[in-house]
């Protein structure tokens, strides 16, 4: 019998989840959460009931983004009703603090906190939860993605050499850990100038496909850099639910139907 340290428990479902898909990425500041949810919108525009857990507890940005006021409802049994907006169920950790309170747990702390967030909350029947990981590799992503059962994670990487070096690390921790990888996005992935249509490569272009392709894993797809992708993600108006027609949508529709 193997000697040593015992393994982690079993991965334990979550009541009325029936899918969790988990965004992560090596560095902060990729665009992860601004992914997340256009990627959560696009599973409920498929017709799927979805919610989104934010559990970025380094910089929750999920209650921005979706434009959520205030800590959510608590019932009378002690369970969290989760915030609704777009259609989403959404629960953030954010939510949890009062704005500029800086998160000091130290691990296993917080890994309770969001275990809680995750285990105690109606989510009322979802066929997808996404979950807005922590960016990097450390114990808490790790003990998160061995305490759930997921369909797998998707990673968040701009095409920049700094960012790839991070991601790999991210999907490396996600194989070790028997997380099926569903793919890499590109986001940032170029730059098209919206008064001479010339496009610029601002982060470089290309590292990312090369990566998955060495990873084995899928490539979902490109999203650019775009001014209104900025401006809707911090007015709380995310653009797959608020011009679900314009090309930004689209190509967040489009990966969600490679998932
Ligand atoms: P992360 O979750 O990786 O830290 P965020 O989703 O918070 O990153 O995004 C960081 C910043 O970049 C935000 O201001 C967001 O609006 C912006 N952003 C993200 N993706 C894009 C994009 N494709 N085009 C323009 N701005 C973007």
């Amino acid at each position: 019998k193997a000697q040593g340290r015992p393994g982690p428990p079993p991965r334990e479902a979550v009541p009325g989840v029936r899918h969790i898909v988990a965004v992560g990425s090596g560095k902060g500041g990729v665009g992860k959460s601004t992914v997340a949810v256009n990627l959560a919108l696009g599973f409920a525009a498929e017709g799927l009931r979805t919610g989104i857990l934010d559990a970025d507890l380094y910089g929750p940005s999920i209650p921005k983004l979706l434009g959520l006021e205030g800590k959510p409802a608590v019932r009378d049994d002690g369970i969290f009703a989760p915030h609704e907006a777009y259609g989403l169920k959404a629960m953030s950790i954010g939510s949890m603090l009062t704005a500029n309170q800086a998160v000091v747990w130290r691990g296993p702390m917080a890994t309770s906190a969001l275990r809680q967030l995750l285990r105690e909350s109606d989510w009322g029947g979802l066929d997808v939860l996404v979950v807005d990981l922590p960016p990097g590799t450390g114990d808490i992503q790790i003990s998160l993605v061995q305490q759930v059962p997921l369909l797998g994670a998707v990673i968040v990487s701009t095409p920049q050499d700094l960012a790839l070096i991070d991601a790999k690390k991210a999907m490396d921790m996600l194989l070790r850990t028997d997380v099926p990888i569903l793919g890499l996005i590109e986001n940032m992935s170029y730059f098209v100038a919206p008064d001479t249509g010339k496009r610029y490569d601002i982060f470089g272009h290309g590292g990312a496909k090369t990566a998955a392709s060495t990873f084995d894993i899928p490539f979902l797809g490109e999203i650019p850099l775009v001014m209104s992708i900025r401006e809707s993600s911090d007015a709380g108006r995310p653009v797959v639910a608020t011009d679900p027609d314009g090309a930004e949508a689209q190509a967040f529709r489009a990966i969600v139907r490679t998932i």
